[in-house]
């Protein structure tokens, strides 16, 4: 990269903002990555960048020098979005990592992208407020990074996804103009809904820099199920059923023994139920105990009537954290047990999810594979993990894409989705065709080309 660019985006985010060189070359490989196994790709330099007026300034220059520019949040994605594979200048937002306000009127909080999600959590709550959208990573991911892949998490089940609670955002378009979408407003329908359109735009259309949230009274009573199964089958079945029951638990999260064996052997402590063929990981809330109670035992009369082994029920937050802690253990244990591994992140209608679970397992034996299934059965969006385990490479080489490929049309054969909340980045830009047809594609490939003509947001991702 030219010396005089990486001097003027000294002078954009001061010298210490700025990692470039054979110097800085350790301090940069965190951002050659995010969490896709085996994904790196070289920026040639990064910024770290405390305001929206900074990153407008670094937009101008990048169009002047055409230079490619990935935003990046805290580089936990699971679809390579915030590697640069384009080399270029990697636009971290870690350092906007302030919560603005808590607005106790209006039920809102604002927040700069960089921000930790548990962070938002924990400071709402210490006000008796609740923002429910819980990536499993919400310890280590930003909420930036949330917003741009559109995340879901557990409590989705009940309480929908992150696009659900955002009423305003601010954010740069890549020609360098700031914008600024709606605000604390519960409803607005003024002009196209581009905060809706900016959700889940895996960091190709602008910058987001500032944030409002919506938030709800916490609920005052939260009560958790582990239900352990013999047979992997009858587990999908219950989560149906008791979907069929009219009874919304706030997550129902599906964890087959493989993955609950794997967080044994990484926290070297036994589990319980370990012999259970798969468990489901039942939360209920509410305002009122009783109110709960009675939703709980309707749902563990039905996981016995399908066959639970039992019912545990955990009603304190030490044995609720602890129950949980494995559930957000499963991707790290999976990493280290297999350390080439491929990771997928189907969505199926619910009612869809034990035909779903039945093929992705015909199809591993087909291939002679290990998969590990776990994720959140209550939306119907179930992560697969394929286990490289002793296949060698070469084999290794092929198998990835054509089992990749069999569970998306199995996934699309059910009314489902390619990815439910992971993104679809640079791991599963090839098969978008297969999801989408080429008037969709090519109506989201014009809508970028609005906003960035030159094409130096973010590129080769999403499109094939
Ligand atoms: C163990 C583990 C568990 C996970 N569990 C879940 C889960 O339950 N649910 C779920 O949905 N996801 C989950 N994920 C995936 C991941 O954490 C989410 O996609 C998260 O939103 C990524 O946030 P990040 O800050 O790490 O983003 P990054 O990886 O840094 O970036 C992700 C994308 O966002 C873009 N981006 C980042 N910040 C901005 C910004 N300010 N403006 C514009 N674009 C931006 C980047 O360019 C990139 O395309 C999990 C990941 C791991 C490793």
């Amino acid at each position: 990269m030219d010396a005089g660019i990486v001097e003027a985006l000294r002078r954009i985010v001061g010298e210490g903002n700025v990692l470039f060189g054979a110097e800085d070359a350790e301090a940069m490989e965190p951002y050659t990555h995010d969490e896709v196994v085996g994904l790196r790709a070289d920026p040639e330099v990064v910024v770290r960048v405390t305001s929206a007026e900074q990153v407008a300034e670094i937009f101008r220059l990048a169009q002047r020098e055409r230079v490619p520019v990935t935003p990046r949040g805290a580089g936990y994605g699971l679809s390579g979005g915030a590697v640069p594979i384009h080399g270029g200048i990697v636009l971290s937002t870690e350092k906007m990592n302030r919560i603005l306000e808590i607005d106790k009127e209006n039920l809102m909080v604002t927040v700069e992208p960089g921000v930790i999600t548990g962070d938002i959590h924990r400071a709402v709550e210490a006000e008796g407020l609740f923002y429910p959208p819980d990536p499993a990573s919400l310890d280590s991911c930003s909420i930036g990074g949330n917003i741009a892949e559109g995340a879901g998490g557990p409590r989705a089940v009940k309480y929908g996804v992150t696009r659900h609670y955002v009423c305003g955002l601010d954010a740069v378009l890549p020609s360098g103009e700031i914008i600024t979408c709606g605000g604390k407003l519960v409803k607005n329908v003024t002009g196209y809904d581009l905060i809706q359109l900016l959700i889940g735009s895996e960091g190709t259309l602008a910058v987001v820099t500032k944030i409002i949230l919506r938030l709800l009274p916490l609920p005052k009573v939260q009560v958790d199920l582990l239900v352990p199964y013999d047979n992997f089958q009858a587990a999908a079945d219950t989560v149906s059923d008791i979907i069929a029951h009219r009874i919304l638990p706030t997550a129902i999260e599906f964890m087959e023994r493989d993955s609950l064996l794997a967080v044994e052997r990484l926290l070297k402590k036994e589990l319980p139920y370990r012999d259970a063929a798969a468990c489901l990981l039942i939360q209920l809330d509410g305002n009122s105990p009783e109110a709960v109670d009675g939703d709980y035992e309707v749902v563990g009369d039905l996981c016995l009537e399908h066959g639970a082994q039992d019912v545990l029920v955990a009603k304190d937050s030490r044995t609720r954290d602890r129950l949980w802690e494995a559930r957000r253990l499963i991707i790290e244990a999976l990493n280290h047990e297999s350390p080439v591994n491929h990771m997928e992140d189907v969505v199926v209608p619910r009612a869809e999810l034990p035909p779903l679970l039945k093929g992705i397992k015909e199809i591993a034996r087909r291939h002679a594979v290990r998969t590990v299934c776990f994720g959140h059965a209550g939306d119907g969006n179930v992560h697969v993990n394929v286990l490289k385990d002793d296949i060698p490479d070469e084999r290794w080489e092929s198998l990835v894409p054509a089992v990749a490929e069999e569970i998306y049309r199995l996934t699309l054969s059910l009314g489902g989705m390619i990815t439910g909340e992971h993104g679809v980045g640079v791991t599963r830009r090839r098969y978008l065709p297969l999801a989408l047809d080429e008037a969709q594609i090519e109506v989201m490939r014009r809508i970028r080309a609005v906003f960035d003509p030159n094409h130096i947001l973010n590129p080769g991702k999403i499109f094939p």
